[in-house]
């Protein structure tokens, strides 16, 4: 190896195969399980240790505990059931005795557990006549039975454990052993902090935390080589967010909007004249006064738009505390200056609600125009969906062309079917939590290439899926966040039950026939079927007609599904919206941002084949007025996990709250899993664990960029290895 420093993507480039005691069959068992070169094997964490000093010895081991018990296979067995399972039996020994090991239907441990093999049980521990057993414990084997590559007397006494690599035929043993030889063919490695950086971030260097993650000798080397290795994963990931926003900000044409920020302050005595602002009339005459929170937010997207850069915000809220009305305020601040809207659903049927309320809040306005006889018109909202008419369609995109459609609402399809825009000004997502960083960019390119004006559009992304503030940090590093953390005026939470005895589910049918008879509304939400729209549609129909015979006899009960045509499902929304259906049964369909304030009870089926998120929003299509809303949630989980999350459900109403349980039931590695990312790069990081790291990462991310110098060259060569290329082509060139 050279003299130079070695840089991470220097080690990538050296094959595992420069390792003497890697032969061909080696390589071929380290690349099936992602390991082909120095910095893979680097990276490939201990997944826990045993401290030799504080082992638990089987002679203390109890009945029902839990536990990792070290020790030798002393006698392995195997028989037939008279079912004709595999039944493996296996002895294991330590100093303090010995326990009974059994494996149902997993005849190759035969060949994973010769007698000699050292290796790590996990399980619990249970009776068998008398004996300690487990059954079908996790197993990491340490020590093959012959054939060791390790020299025992370098490891100390803590020895790192490495992910099973059973089906690679690797030992956690010869694991550590290919990464011993790694770290010493790695002494030179490049550190892109100086000294002085280091020190002021306590950070030990880059080779040392390598070494110490790997071979520890206590637990504060595991702890002090595990944090720089985080905050390496940490700055790399902002460091990308931050050269993206640079290159966004260094090449964008903005629009500065004219926005009434005045007009904000609720002051509603002004008198209006021909020359105000179309957002202080519309403020003015709204039925509703702005919340505090839906003010405040609004004066930070102001102070956007009226910059020259545009602006790029995620507009967080829970369920219900009115971002919409928010979303047409700013819409109308960029109609003050001329310029035209965007305002994207997920579906149809939000669409369709948007289009409805947005007509219904602009109706006594209007604006200037002097292409038209008076020199006034209305503001006009129109639609774009799969569904609109090709005359009609044409129109549309006809007004947009001239200027004459102030706002258009629609899906996805909006910017992908040659629309095109006199001036577009601001373009609101709503609802798209999943929406990746690589699609906004996308968005926004395309924003100006439609827009004659040839101008970037302001961005606004809304979501009623909260997630805690350092995961925002990552998923939407490149966005500002405003939050409205508050719900309009008289609200009562939603109670919500868990119905499971027969007398808790008939009180919740009765439930629904009292709240109809009251003139309120339902819905019944179907089980999810993962991977059918169809079936889920059948499953959705039964369900109709069961409950309409049954325990909704005499009700007009309405049905929403996937397959059906987006005619008919405005059909039934209008239906329900009117009062002509009393319950609506639906499959998710209904999960985003549908509106009935009337509705005031919903029952879901099966509630744990669904995301806590998700149930979060299902419940939010009731609460919507002043009157006590429920939910009934259904169903028997399989699973701890489930139970958690309804329980979750039953004892809060808070999205932000829920957000947390969710982010500790799930992986960090899910909820990466969002990011369109070539490669994944939090492999240490935790997100809910780690959060002050992240924001040190982000800080020194931020002023390196801006700063430049040699650091930021090294650590953008380190970049490409976590970028695809079609990426590091748009970040880097300068
Ligand atoms: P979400 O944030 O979930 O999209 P919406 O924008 O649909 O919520 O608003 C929920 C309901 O609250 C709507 O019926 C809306 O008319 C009402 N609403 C919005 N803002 C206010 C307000 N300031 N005062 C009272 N009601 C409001
Ligand atoms: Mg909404």
């Amino acid at each position: 190896m050279t003299d130079q420093p070695q840089s991470l993507s220097y080690l990538s480039g050296v094959p595992v195969t420069r390792i003497p005691s890697i032969g061909e069959k080696r390589t071929a068992a380290l690349s099936s399980i992602g390991i082909n070169n120095i910095l893979d094997l680097l990276t490939h964490y201990p997944r826990r240790y045993i401290n030799r000093t504080r082992r638990v010895d089987l002679s203390d081991l109890r009945i029902g505990d839990e536990a990792a018990v070290f020790g030798e296979v002393e006698k392995i067995t195997s028989r037939r059931s008279r079912q004709g399972k595999v039944i493996v039996e296996v002895t294991v020994s330590d100093e303090g005795g010995s326990f009974r090991v059994v494996f149902f239907n997993q005849g190759w441990r035969e060949r994973q557990l010769p007698v000699g093999v050292q290796a790590l049980f996990f399980g619990k521990v249970t009776d068998y006549k008398g004996k300690r057993q487990m059954t079908n414990p996790v197993v990491d084997v340490i020590v093959g039975a012959s054939g060791e590559e390790r020299d025992p007397s370098k490891v100390g006494r803590i020895v790192p454990i490495y992910a099973a690599t059973g089906k690679a035929g690797l030992t956690s043993w010869e694991m550590g052993g290919f990464i011993d030889k790694a770290l010493s063919g790695s002494r030179n490695m490049l550190d892109p902090l100086t000294e002085e950086e280091r020190a002021q971030l306590g950070l030990v260097e880059r080779r040392e935390a390598y070494r110490q993650i790997h071979l520890p000798n206590d637990d504060s080397e595991e702890a002090t080589g595990r944090k720089r290795l985080v905050f390496d994963e940490f700055l790399r990931l902002q460091l990308i967010l931050a050269l993206r926003r640079r290159r966004l900000e260094s090449s964008s044409a903005g629009i500065r909007h004219d926005f009434d920020l005045a007009a904000l302050d609720g002051s509603s005595g002004d008198a209006l004249d021909d020359d105000s602002s179309l957002v202080r009339r519309f403020l003015t005459s709204h039925r509703y006064a702005l919340t505090a929170a839906q003010r405040r937010v609004l004066e930070e997207i102001a102070k956007d738009m009226s910059s020259a850069l545009p602006m790029h915000r995620l507009l967080q809220g829970d369920v219900g505390s009115g971002k919409t009305l928010v979303a047409l305020t700013a819409m109308l601040a960029a109609r003050d200056g001329g310029h035209q809207s965007v305002l994207m659903a997920p579906t149809e049927v939000l669409a369709e609600q948007h289009l409805a309320s947005l007509r219904r809040d602009v109706s006594a306005l209007s604006v200037k125009d002097d292409t038209v006889l008076g020199g006034e018109r209305p503001v006009s909202v129109q639609v774009l969906t799969g569904r609109v008419k090709a005359k009609d369609r044409q129109a549309v995109l006809d007004g947009l062309l001239t200027g004459s459609v102030d706002i258009v609402v629609g899906t996805h399809a909006l910017l992908s079917e040659g629309v095109r825009f006199q001036s577009l000004g601001l373009i609101v997502i709503d609802e798209q939590h999943r929406f990746g960083v690589e699609q906004r960019a996308v968005l926004r390119d395309e924003g100006r290439a439609r827009s004659v004006a040839a101008r970037d559009a302001d961005l606004l992304v809304m979501t009623a899926t909260p997630i805690p503030r350092t995961s925002a940090m990552v998923l939407f590093g490149d966005l500002d966040v405003s939050v409205i953390d508050e719900m309009p005026q008289g609200r009562l939470p939603i109670e919500t039950e868990w119905a499971q005895s027969d007398e808790e589910i008939a009180r919740c049918w009765q439930r629904v026939r009292d709240e109809v008879a009251a003139g309120r509304r339902a819905y019944v939400i179907c089980p999810l079927v993962e991977g059918s729209e169809k079936v889920e549609a059948t499953s959705a129909v039964e369900e109709r007609t069961r409950l309409a015979l049954n325990e909704l006899r005499g009700l007009s009960v309405g049905l929403l599904h996937g397959q059906m045509k987006s005619q008919e499902k405005e059909e039934v929304m209008a239906q329900f919206r009117a009062g002509e259906l009393d319950v609506l049964v639906a499959t998710v369909v209904i999960e985003v941002g549908v509106d009935v304030a009337e509705a005031s009870v919903i029952v879901i089926e099966d509630a744990w084949r669904f995301g806590l998120a998700q149930l979060h929003q299902l419940r939010g299509r009731v609460g919507r007025s002043d009157a006590q809303s429920y939910c009934y949630l259904r169903g028997t989980p399989p699973s701890e996990d489930g139970e958690v999350r309804l329980q979750a459900l039953v004892e809060t109403n808070d999205g932000f709250e829920l957000a947390e349980v969710d982010l500790q039931l799930r992986r960090e590695g899910t909820l990466l899993g969002a990011r369109q990312q070539g490669r994944s790069d939090l492999k240490l990081a935790s997100l809910k664990d780690d959060g002050d790291l992240l924001v040190s990462a982000r800080a020194f991310a931020t002023s390196l960029v801006e700063r430049g110098g040699d650091a930021l060259g090294d650590l953008i060569d380190e970049l490409r290895l976590f970028v695809d290329s079609d990426e590091a082509a748009y970040l880097f060139r300068s």
